[in-house]
């Protein structure tokens, strides 16, 4: 595609695939995908695709690394995709639904249950389940391991030794607390990235252009319309014209890119330099995630294998993940390690910033401040000691105790960093649309208007289904 394109949408992550693959379904609608990392047609490769690894391990060509604070004295990295696919091709394959009541908290003019349900079921083939909560023919795979590793059986084993509850399909909208097998987008064991499920096959569509090792700098306006887009590439800087942009670079990088527009917290636009479009003091503020503690255990035989996590147990806004084996097993590079439980945090209270850099080309710093509050502590102390009964009936011997903040790392869940709703902190609207301008909207985790108390992977392709459904009418 030569001509001008209607929309450009900025990163072909997660949610951008599905954005563009469902738009560009309308043949008059010119598209353009810019994307900072590599892409693929048919040739992906292995290691993008091999389930039961993760990709993402030190010098890994797939991701950007991102400095974070988990708290003011415990520094650390985390990695987010940079490849088409985004963190979505690189991540644990867990495809799990948020609850119905964490939609709470949503616009419920575009986000009540029906409607989010109905999004859900078009982004997948659900291989064990069907009926009215399900998909039967939407481009992604959700099939649960029916080979459990000896860890995955063991431990569902002591989950029902302790009076937990077994739930056949935890994507059910029905489902509560307790013990099941995680749904993957897994198939023949191939991790199914969005690229992959929904990309791959509109490639050959003349209204869809898809530009890859393209990274946008800033959106650029007239007055407070938009009007392009500014990026660089192989043959160095372009500006690219089009009438709509959507934002799709993740909760990590789409705030930098609203604040090199103008948009943002008037205060630290000023501190940067940047010129003032308009004053939207949610950018990058009040995110959310999953804080998460290890409980490392010692295992005679660590080379269990399989998907990285086959089953969880939800218990008390917690979620306890039985990994498959050590993460050195399933990371390339880092250091040898004891297999763990990871306990998570699924609701709790802390907000982070992401810290945008002068250069917007720069990957932001992110302050998560974990564990601040008494009650996401407790709740997390509370967890670490059932994951240690839970290994006890397991057979195995935990670690000794140690401090929380020792073993505390993040579930790499972000979402929030570009708000929906309409109180003063919005970013977006309830059709995610930025408040302010003209012709730009944010479709990806950026826009949850809570965290979700699972993970975000399928919520994300659900609200870019949404989103593309919403564009019929303007987005
Ligand atoms: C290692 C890892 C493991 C995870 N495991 C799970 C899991 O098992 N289950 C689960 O539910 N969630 C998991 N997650 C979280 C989940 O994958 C993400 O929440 C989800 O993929 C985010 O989708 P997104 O579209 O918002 O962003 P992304 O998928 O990150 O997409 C953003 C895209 O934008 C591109 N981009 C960024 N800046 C620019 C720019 N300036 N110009 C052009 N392109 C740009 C990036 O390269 C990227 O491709 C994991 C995340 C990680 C990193």
């Amino acid at each position: 595609m030569t001509r001008r394109p209607d929309v450009v949408v900025i990163g072909g992550g997660s949610a951008g695939s599905v954005f563009a693959a469902r738009i560009s379904e309308n043949p008059d609608l010119r598209v353009t995908l810019l994307e900072s990392g590599r892409g693929f047609d048919a040739d992906w490769p292995p290691e993008l695709l091999d389930a039961s690894t993760l990709p993402i391990g030190p010098g890994s060509e797939w991701t950007d690394v991102i400095d974070v604070e988990l708290t003011p004295n415990r520094p650390s990295s985390i990695a987010r995709g940079r490849v088409l696919g985004g963190s979505g091709a690189v991540n644990g394959a867990y495809f799990v639904r948020a609850r119905p009541e964490d939609f709470a908290p949503w616009p419920q003019s575009q986000w009540s249950w029906p409607q989010v349900l109905a999004a859900y079921r078009r982004t997948e083939t659900d291989m064990d389940f069907g009926g009215a909560d399900h998909g039967s023919d939407g481009p992604m795979p959700v099939i649960r391991s029916a080979s459990p590793t000896p860890i995955t059986e063991s431990f569902e084993t002591a989950c029902v030794r302790n009076g937990f509850t077994h739930v056949p399909d935890l994507n059910s909208h029905t489902a509560g607390d307790g013990f099941g097998r995680v749904p993957s987008n897994v198939s023949e064991g191939k991790r199914i990235n969005a690229a992959l499920a929904y990309l791959v096959p509109a490639r050959n569509r003349t209204n869809l252009e898809i530009r890859t090792e393209t990274s946008v700098g800033r959106i650029l306006f007239d007055g407070t319309t938009v009007v392009g887009v500014e990026g660089r590439d192989a043959n160095g800087p372009f500006v690219l014209e089009c009438d709509r942009v959507v934002l799709a670079a993740g909760a990590v990088r789409t705030p930098g890119l609203l604040m090199h527009s103008g948009i943002g917290p008037e205060s630290e636009l000023r501190a940067l330099g940047i010129e003032v479009l308009v004053d939207l003091p949610g950018v990058g503020r009040g995110v959310r995630d999953h804080p998460e503690v290890a409980v490392p255990y010692s295992l005679p035989h660590n080379s269990i294998g399989g998907t990285p996590l086959q089953s969880v147990l939800h218990h008390d806004g917690l979620e306890l993940r039985p990994f498959s084996s050590s993460f050195d097993r399933m990371i390339a590079g880092l250091p040898v390690s004891d297999p763990s439980i990871g306990v998570a945090l699924m609701n709790p209270t802390s907000r982070g910033d992401i810290v945008v850099p002068r250069d917007p080309y720069e990957p932001p710093r992110i302050r998560y401040r974990y564990l601040e509050s008494a009650d996401d502590r407790d709740a997390l102390a509370a967890g670490v000691e059932l994951a240690r009964s839970l290994l006890a009936t397991m057979g195995f011997e935990p670690d000794a105790p140690a401090a929380l903040t020792s073993r505390l790392g993040t579930s790499l869940h972000l979402c929030g960093s570009a708000r929906m709703g309409d109180d003063d902190s919005a970013v977006v609207d309830e059709r995610c649309r930025v408040r302010g301008v003209d012709g730009l909207s944010v479709v990806d985790t950026s826009v949850f208007a809570s965290v979700p108390s699972r993970g975000p992977h399928a919520s994300a392709l659900m609200v870019a289904e949404r989103a593309a459904e919403l564009y019929r009418h303007r987005l």
